[in-house]
Order: structure tokens, then C-alpha cells, then sequence
């Protein structure tokens, strides 16, 4: 082997390495979504770090769901109660806005803490007596 392909090869396994390592950190902090569901079925996924605009347009039902600084809130709805509207910002685990004329659900989920919670499960030596 040649000098140059032992470096190729180690440029290679780098490249590699640090790609890996990218898709693992990214994994990481992609772990707070809303998800939004309507009827029972998700509507979509979405990403709580990223500000944006989510509008849900379901047959004459109209929502807008608004992701801001890592909160989650109902900005716009066109239901008869509105109490949607003043269910406030939800950030953390199982928090939801429930618009119930629309049967819209606004669900925080961490991935990383249900995560860290199935560890932990698994560490708990609850079946060790005999
Ligand atoms: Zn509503």
C-alpha cells in the first residue's frame, strides 16, 4: 500500500466518523416536535426549535398553530368557543391545546426525555428478589 492510499483511506474513515457524528447531534437536538393530529390522525410533525406558521385547513374548519421561541400556541381559529385560543403556549412534555369543535390536538412531544425515561426504566432492578 501506498503511502497516499493509507492517507485516502484514513481521510475516508474521518469523513465517515464525522459524519456520523454530525447525524448523531443532530438526532439530539431534534428532539422537541408538536405534533399536530386532526380526527385522530396526525396531521403532521413539526419541529419546536423552528419558528413557523403551521395553518390546518380541514373541510370548513380553520386553524393556525404558531411555533415561536420553542413554544407552541393556537394564533388563529375559527371554532364557535375560541377556547383554544386561550389555552396559552405549551412547551414541554404532554402538553397539548385541544380544540375540541375540531377535534384538533396540539401535542408537545421530547423525544429525548421519553428517551432518557426508557433507560432509566430499564436500569430500575425492580425484579431482582427471588
Ligand atoms: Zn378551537
Amino acid at each position: 500500500m501506498k503511502k497516499r492510499d493509507i492517507l485516502l483511506a484514513g481521510g475516508i474513515v474521518l469523513v465517515a466518523l464525522v459524519m456520523l457524528l454530525v447525524m448523531h447531534v443532530t438526532g439530539e437536538t431534534k428532539g422537541d416536535q408538536v405534533q399536530v393530529t386532526v380526527n385522530g390522525e396526525i396531521y403532521g410533525t413539526y419541529p419546536l426549535e423552528k419558528d413557523q406558521t403551521i395553518e390546518v385547513t380541514e373541510g370548513e374548519f380553520h386553524n393556525v398553530i404558531r411555533i415561536e421561541d420553542g413554544q407552541a400556541y393556537m394564533e388563529e381559529a375559527d371554532c364557535p368557543d375560541g377556547y383554544c385560543k386561550e389555552q396559552g403556549r405549551i412547551s414541554g412534555q404532554k402538553q397539548t391545546i385541544v380544540c375540541l369543535p375540531h377535534k384538533l390536538v396540539v401535542e408537545v412531544i421530547r423525544q429525548k426525555d421519553t428517551d432518557s425515561k426508557a433507560v432509566d426504566d430499564d436500569l430500575v432492578p425492580d425484579t431482582i428478589a427471588k
